[in-house]
């Protein structure tokens, strides 16, 4: 399996909920490096262009709307097969339907507010990394 990288964000809901560290050691126990971490809030543009595929999307005005309403946790996870073992890690994207023991089985309220944001595969892992680091951010481990 090669080694990948991935971008990751804990969405405002699991940051007002304090449960950062939760959802890191998930990561880390998953044998997940993060290898890049920043905190900010997103303006209105940068989300509504990071989530420009859902533009056309019933939920889309919602989903800018949350994912502006505080401060996020974006982050480079880096492993192999880091973008399926990350969408593993996370769990189904409507909380009801996911996996016991994923994160947003065990921690997401709801399909609207479910606590973490993870690429789906390379060419959007590429894209969203790049959308929030320069590759100077990122630290990849040597030891
Ligand atoms: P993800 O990759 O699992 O986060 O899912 P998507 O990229 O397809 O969608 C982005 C985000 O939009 C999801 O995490 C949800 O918060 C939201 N979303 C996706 N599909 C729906 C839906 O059918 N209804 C609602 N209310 N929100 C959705």
């Amino acid at each position: 399996m090669p080694v990948e990288r991935t971008l990751s964000i804990v969405k405002p809901d699991g940051v007002a909920r304090n449960i950062i560290g939760d959802v890191y050691r998930r990561f880390e126990q998953a044998g997940l490096r993060i290898i890049a971490a920043r905190m900010l809030q997103l303006s209105q543009a940068d989300a509504e262009a990071f989530y420009g595929v859902h533009r056309e999307r019933p939920f889309y005005k919602d989903l800018v709307k949350f994912m502006t309403s505080g401060p996020v946790i974006v982050q480079v996870l880096e492993g192999e097969g880091a973008i399926a073992k990350n969408r593993d890690v996370m769990g189904a994207t409507d909380p009801k339907k996911a996996t016991l023991g994923t994160i947003r089985a065990d921690l997401a309220t709801s399909i609207d507010e479910n606590v973490v944001h993870g690429s789906d595969a390379a060419d959007t892992a590429a894209r969203e990394i790049a959308f929030f680091f320069r590759e100077t951010e990122i630290c990849p481990r040597t030891r």
